[in-house]
């Protein structure tokens, strides 16, 4: 388990709170970890396994939360390590949640539709009786989608009747909340707003560049945009596109929303998603897959701030180069925490039977992110240490209190 990168992050934060060893070994060790068979009938008459995993890492603060991936470098690992960073993200946060992460191996892009409906509805028949909504919720994460969700939701329901809170990120007309779907790329862009702010700067004309152009990268590219930033390289699983005087965002939004992605997109020349990462941009948001910002390309990144609106993009050598360089990064269990705290609102409404209007819902999550970024910051400044170390220290310290104030 130590060589997970949040395992470092972990441990350098333990140290700075004097956290015993058997202290860490007990916030480190998962509370479950389920690996199933899933085999459905493919359309073409073939059967077809594929491997789910449910990782529910700590529930010292509350039910478990976290998303559910369908991809093909899911394994138990990386679920692992995702719920792990789930725990530290609803604390730093303060949503009343531990972590969890689910999965399935799988490119969804292969599927049917039918499929996909098949494949999500055996899952959850495999793991129905640890998930809940009073004790792991999951939620959409890359390769799903509301419309998973609400399979999931129904095959839920199917064993537990009427449960609605029982898993987050639903479609509007299935108990869903507004301001879900764009939630984790507003956040983005309120913790972008945040920095510039502390740092004295305007978020007008600051220029940007950002990796991935799926929920989390188009939203967070148009909610900038609209602030007045001025985005100019771009680049998702199809190419990337540079231009210097500033990207089209409604145009880029508009062409790649009809499954194309950016590549080909005629406002701007094409670029490598590496060029998109050493681009000459004062933000740099890797907000596509882990593991982008390597020993090899650190040295090479020319902006001063980097938001992580992915998850784990920085791997731990290459966050030591960018502290060294003094580049500011904003880790992913802050900056892309907008997604879970709307799902938490979304569990609160399913909870009462209420809704709450779109103004309401960007209004909380501002103050709840604003919050949580105005505490990382304070203590990274009281103890002379990165944002990230900051954050550790802070969900650390939560979980801890709360696991030594529950006893066993
Ligand atoms: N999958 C998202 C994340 O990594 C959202 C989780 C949730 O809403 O529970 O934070």
């Amino acid at each position: 388990m130590g060589q997970l990168p949040s395992a470092r992050y972990f441990d350098e934060a333990a140290t700075l709170i004097g956290l015993s060893p058997a202290d860490r070994k007990l916030l480190l060790t998962p509370l479950r970890e389920v690996k199933v068979q899933v085999a459905i009938r493919m359309e073409s008459g073939e059967t077809a396994t594929f491997l789910g995993y449910r990782v529910q890492h700590d529930n010292a603060r509350g039910p478990m939360k976290g998303g559910m991936r369908y991809h093909p470098h899911v394994d138990a690992d990386e679920v692992l390590e995702l719920a792990s960073l789930m725990t530290w993200k609803t604390a730093v946060v303060d949503l009343p949640y531990g972590g969890a992460k689910g999965g399935i191996s799988v490119d969804p892009k292969t599927l049917t539709k039918h499929e996909l409906e098949l494949l999500t509805r055996k899952f959850v028949d495999q793991i129905h009786d640890v998930i809940g909504p009073h004790s792991d919720i999951p939620a959409p994460d890359m390769g799903t989608n509301a419309q998973v969700m609400a399979w999931m939701t129904n095959q839920y329901e199917k064993y537990h009747g009427h449960s609605p809170a029982c898993v987050t990120g639903k479609p509007l007309e299935l108990h869903g909340s507004e301001g879900r779907e764009e939630a984790t790329g507003r956040g983005v862009s309120v913790i972008t707003q945040a920095l510039l702010r502390k740092l004295g700067k305007d978020v007008r004309g600051v220029t940007i560049a950002l990796q991935g152009f799926g929920n989390v990268g188009s939203y967070t590219a148009r909610f900038l945009h609209e602030a007045g930033a001025k985005i100019i390289a771009i680049s998702d699983a199809t190419g990337g596109i540079h231009n210097h005087g500033g990207l089209d965002i409604p145009a880029l939004l508009k062409y790649a929303g009809t499954g194309q992605g950016v590549k080909g997109f005629g406002g701007g020349s094409p670029v490598t998603n590496e060029e998109v990462l050493a681009a000459d941009a004062e933000v740099l948001i890797p907000a596509a897959l882990g593991g982008v910002i390597t020993r090899e390309n650190a040295g090479d990144i020319r902006a001063k701030y980097v938001i992580e609106a992915a998850n784990s993009p920085t791997l731990p050598e290459a966050d030591e180069i960018l502290r060294r360089r003094d580049v500011v990064v904003v880790p992913d269990i802050l900056a892309n925490a907008g997604g879970v705290t709307v799902s938490y609102f979304e569990w609160v409404q399913n909870l009462q039977h209420y809704r709450w209007d779109l103004p309401e819902i960007r209004e909380k999550l501002e103050k709840q992110m604003t919050l949580a970024f105005e505490s990382v910051w304070s203590e990274a400044a009281m103890r002379k240490v990165s944002l990230r170390t900051a954050a550790f220290i802070l969900a650390v310290s939560r979980v801890r209190r709360a696991t030594d104030l529950a006893g066993f």
